[in-house]
């Protein structure tokens, strides 16, 4: 099972190499930000190397929202990225599910969800596969309660799509951790990748705050078991650099290998 960390983007080999990951996730442009990616002058050495990538979007990106402004850029953004994405070899491209507006209904999202495939697809599809991740806070938010997942899923099923499963942000959402793999699976089909973390605060608190995997709100062993029955690849997105990651990796690595 490949397990690894959420990177600094400055050289991604190098941190994964830091931290004993098999697999790294990095941002490609300021995740605050509208900017496309710049081309990588590594891009070429990250496609080659045994460390898988995985490429997550802008936090700015929100395709579902119905304020314009904000839905047809992130379309665009999510295309670059996906292109650039493509050029390090990532085996995804991760989105958050977004949400709306206080008073806009839920199904006008999915909509938007819907729309944003359709139009990927006019302009030849996205270039690095998309995995849709579930988000912590919002009560308006597409793809936090798993009920909402469910409809979202009905809206984009049908174009491939992935999903990135996020502990920290399940636990924080109001999502059980005990059997949520085949919760979400019954729902996606697929879990491509796990987000592996701690939740600094409590269960349905709405708080995303990532900790680290044996101090956090959350018992370590259900991140454990979400993993291991997923079976697929899981990123750290935790606090404390190359040392505190390298320990919830070295933590993962000996629980899966039991
Ligand atoms: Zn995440």
């Amino acid at each position: 099972m490949r397990i690894g960390a959420h990177v600094d983007p400055g050289d991604p080999l190098a941190e994964a190499h830091a931290r004993g990951a098999e697999v790294v996730q990095f941002f490609l442009a300021d995740p605050q930000g509208w900017k496309d990616p710049a081309p990588r002058a590594d891009a070429d050495q990250i496609k080659a190397s045994d460390v898988q990538v995985f490429i997550h979007a802008p936090y700015v990106v929100n395709v579902a929202t119905t304020n314009n402004r904000i839905r047809i850029p992130s379309r665009k953004l999510l295309l670059s990225h996906a292109n650039a994405a493509a050029t390090v070899g990532a085996s995804g491209l991760i989105v958050h599910g977004g949400h709306m507006l206080k008073d806009d209904d839920l199904a006008t999202g999915f909509e938007n969800w819907r729309k944003t495939f359709a139009y990927a697809a006019e302009q030849g599809g996205f270039a690095t596969p998309v995995l849709i991740e579930n988000t912590a806070s919002g009560d308006k938010a597409c793809a936090r309660r798993f009920d909402a997942l469910a409809r979202l899923w009905d809206a984009v099923g049908e174009f491939g799509v992935g999903f990135c499963l996020d502990t920290c942000h399940a636990h924080a959402g109001g999502e059980d951790l005990i059997d949520i793999v085949d919760r979400v699976m019954a729902i996606t089909g697929r879990i491509d990748l796990i987000h592996a973390n701690g939740s600094r605060d409590g269960f349905d608190s709405g708080r995303d705050r990532h900790d680290n995997l044996q101090s956090g709100m959350i018992d370590p062993k259900l991140v454990v078991a979400a993993i291991r029955a997923s079976g697929a690849p899981a990123v750290v997105e935790t606090p404390g650099g190359a040392e505190g990651q390298s320990g919830d990796i070295a933590y993962l690595r000996s629980e899966l290998t039991d």
